[in-house]
């Protein structure tokens, strides 16, 4: 299945990709994660686009269409991808609807992950990884025994560059101006699904998975 997850940032796109990736073995496809490893490896590409990101701004349309290119074109992504965090913004949908013409596929899906603002807010402040593990954790929401063992196991609790409040402000501002309209873009092409993505993990998955007719 090839699907894109549309949703403010902290709506649990990345969550979720890499659930279905588990458990269909369709790639989850984050342009966040790629580029957050170009910028950790120091290559061109990364350097290009750092300081555009800890800003919480979008690095060039260009720039991420390369990325996404290199990456479908990869056989694991044969039979279906998940697409995180790409398309952001009406010249990326075109730049998509393109190379999947051009691969001749299409996709099955664009899933709207429904979220609301205040919501949104905490997931995004409070979101912490632990520095050995690598475990997902949010201060607001992780239940205090995992957020615990993460420090008893001689761990730190990391917030990402751009999870501070003013960038978390300036991304949600840039998701309602620039992103957002892809959910009528994708609606008119009749390939929108919407999930309340608000309850737990599983339930929200659970959600997902008949959205999108999977069992
Ligand atoms: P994410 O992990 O998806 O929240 O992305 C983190 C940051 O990477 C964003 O705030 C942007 O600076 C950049 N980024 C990720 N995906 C894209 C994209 N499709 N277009 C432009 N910038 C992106």
């Amino acid at each position: 299945m090839r699907l894109v997850l549309l949703g403010a940032p902290g709506s649990g796109k990345g969550t979720q990709a890499k659930q279905l990736d588990t458990e269909f073995d369709w790639p989850q496809i984050s342009t966040g994660d790629l580029l957050r490893s170009a910028v950790a490896a120091g290559t061109e590409l990364g350097k290009k686009a750092k300081a555009t990101m800890e800003a919480g701004n979008l690095v060039s349309d260009e720039l991420v269409l390369g990325l996404i290119e290199e990456r479908i074109a990869k056989p694991d992504a044969k039979d279906g991808f998940i697409l995180d965090g790409y398309p952001r913004n009406r010249a990326q949908a075109e730049d998509l609807d393109r190379v999947l013409r051009r691969l001749n596929i299409k996709l099955d899906a664009a899933v709207l992950m429904d979220v609301n603002f205040d919501i949104l807010m905490k997931r995004l402040t409070g979101r912490r990884t632990c520095s050995t593990t690598g475990a997902l954790l949010n201060i607001y929401f992780s239940p205090k025994a995992d957020l615990d063992a993460c420090i008893e196991g001689g761990g730190e609790l990391i917030q990402r560059a751009d999870d501070n409040e003013d960038t978390i402000r300036n991304r949600l501002e840039v998701y309602q101006s620039q992103t957002a309209p892809l959910i009528d873009f994708y609606r008119d092409q009749g390939l929108l699904k919407t999930v309340v993505a608000e309850g737990a993990i599983d339930s929200v998955y659970a959600a997902l998975k008949t959205a999108i007719g999977a069992q």
